[in-house]
């Protein structure tokens, strides 16, 4: 009884010292990322026309586009709705790592739900009119934290992060929006949509990709499939071919030609 005893306090000691060199490796990783005050590299949520800007009577901005254009996070986090609510037919909320949410309203389709992880440029959802809309367009929201019942200039947090409205997406921000993935392993990037072209990188695994445009280069016949489109990623440096593009169609639809 006696041992036992010791052991265990012992343990306790163990324990104690463990944690208390953990210490100074949490108070750094705190003081590097302070909720809200960061920011983040921010992606355009979506192309169109701004209709309606941020004023007393509007907590957001309008942009305008047809119905399924597509819809985009902004930065990196954690989707923490996904559905319909009052007002905007269907909505997403995120959380973002720096403290800061953005919200989306009227979509037509939504493509995260909750507790799904997005990047800036995460495809989330396609433009639509649900809720009191009068035409298909986005509303979007920026909030301080996940408890503000008032949104902020999203003109001003965009901007803050790089993007300014109206916005391309893949342009301007300083992550490209994630259009694509890639599927497979070993997948070469290559200088040019040749076989002969020298390679600039190889992906170990599926890679969320910007595809700017594409092209008809060497036929590759890998994993049962031929084909000979290529698409260029600007933000690899080169071009994969669109066999290794996580797409049904050998040439992707809505990317223009190179
Ligand atoms: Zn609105």
């Amino acid at each position: 009884m006696q041992l036992k005893t010791r052991t265990k306090s012992l343990g306790v000691l163990a324990a104690a010292a463990a944690v208390a060199a953990l210490v100074p490796f949490t108070a750094v990783a705190a003081e590097s990322a302070p909720a809200g005050a960061t920011g983040y590299a921010g992606a355009c949520p979506a192309a169109g026309r701004v209709t309606q800007g941020y004023h007393s009577g509007h907590d957001g901005v309008d942009i305008a586009n047809a119905l399924y254009t597509p819809i985009y996070s902004t930065g990196p986090g954690t989707v923490i709705a996904s559905g319909t609510a009052s007002g905007y037919g269907q909505w997403i909320r995120i959380r973002h790592d720096d403290g800061t949410v953005t919200e989306y309203g009227h979509m037509k389709e939504r493509l995260v739900f909750v507790n799904n992880r997005v990047n800036a440029g995460t495809l989330i959802a396609k433009m639509g009119s649900e809720g009191q809309s009068t035409g298909s367009h986005l509303h979007f929201e920026a909030h301080s934290s996940t408890s503000s019942t008032r949104g902020m200039d999203p003109f001003a947090y965009l901007s803050a992060r790089g993007v300014s409205l109206p916005c391309t997406p893949g342009g301007g921000g300083g992550t490209p929006a994630t259009n694509f993935t890639t599927w497979g392993t070993s997948v070469n990037v290559r200088a040019d949509a040749r076989l002969s072209a020298a390679v600039v990188r190889t992906l170990s695994g599926p890679t969320p990709v910007y595809v700017e445009c594409q092209k008809h280069g060497d036929t590759v016949n890998a994993e049962g499939y031929t084909n000979s489109a290529w698409s260029y990623i600007p933000g690899l440096g080169g071009y994969v071919s669109n066999i290794y593009i996580d797409h049904p169609d050998a040439w992707l639809p809505g990317v223009r030609t190179c």
